[in-house]
């Protein structure tokens, strides 16, 4: 019997089932904070943050986790940051992708969600911890629900620049609160048919995603609860913010802290 004792208290020690349980205590899971700043949105079960770094790349902070979206431009610019518990690639352009900050900052074994072009480019060490989610799949980081929206370009001069099938925009689902970043994208049959989404991050430059009045012509569509604009380089704000009608909060940040 003092065997099988020692062997159930060697299990409760798991950080897995030690993290199993704080899942299932609103006490607990609020305690266990990210450490994260920025903008918050109220789900069932606590906080998000959101945290924009530069164009694509942004974090987002929930309970003790903290997911990076599209990290790139080097470990510098993630050094003052929580460390990421979890990562997120939408696809392979050089905004959105880069072994040299992903090398640097996915240490310990952390999952990665990303799509198949780039999980064939990851190097072995980073292969071993990460999944290739096809369009329409789903999947999980660290118990948080994942699913792959297609993201492509629709107009027919700028099909070269995101093909259809390769890269994804990704669902979260944080409590009762759905995320979506649209990644590299237009307004696609896919996003329009999207419905209660709490936040969208979307697009706007040309050549490469969509021009500010198809991004408010989608928000417009489909209707999230708040938008932010991103990955939108000059692209005129203002005048997107204006094409935005009513019950849509558009939140502008600072997506650009070191210029455009
Ligand atoms: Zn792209
Ligand atoms: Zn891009």
């Amino acid at each position: 019997m003092a065997k099988r004792r020692d062997v159930i208290a060697g299990m409760a020690a798991l950080p897995l089932v030690a993290w199993a349980a704080g899942a299932v205590s609103p006490a607990f899971a609020q305690e266990a904070e990210s450490g994260l700043d920025g903008d918050r949105l109220a789900t069932s079960e606590g906080d998000v943050i959101i945290h924009p770094v530069n164009h694509a790349s942004l974090l987002l902070g929930f309970r003790d986790q903290v997911i990076y979206v599209d990290p790139v431009g080097g470990a510098e610019l993630y050094a003052e940051l929580p460390a990421p518990t979890a990562i997120l690639i939408t696809h392979g352009h050089g905004d959105h992708f880069d072994v040299p900050t992903l090398e640097a900052i996915a240490t310990g074994g952390i999952p990665i969600l990303t799509t198949q072009e780039v999980f064939d480019k990851l190097p072995e060490a980073l292969k071993a911890n990460a999944t290739a989610l096809a369009n329409g799949d789903e999947g999980s980081l660290n118990a948080l629900p994942v699913a792959a929206i297609p993201a492509y370009n629709t107009t027919p001069d700028r099909l070269q620049y995101h093909p259809q099938g390769v890269g994804n925009g990704y669902l979260l689902k944080f409590g009762d609160a759905i995320v979506y970043v649209a990644g590299d994208t237009e307004p696609t049959p896919e996003m329009l048919a999207l419905e209660n989404i709490a936040i969208a991050f979307l697009p706007m430059n040309l050549p490469y995603t969509m021009t500010v009045e198809q991004a408010a012509e989608a928000v417009n569509s489909f209707k999230p609860g708040i938008v932010y604009p991103y990955h939108y380089g000059d692209s005129d704000l203002d005048a997107f913010e204006a094409a935005v009608g009513e019950g849509v909060e558009v939140r502008r940040a600072n997506w650009y802290p070191n210029g455009a």
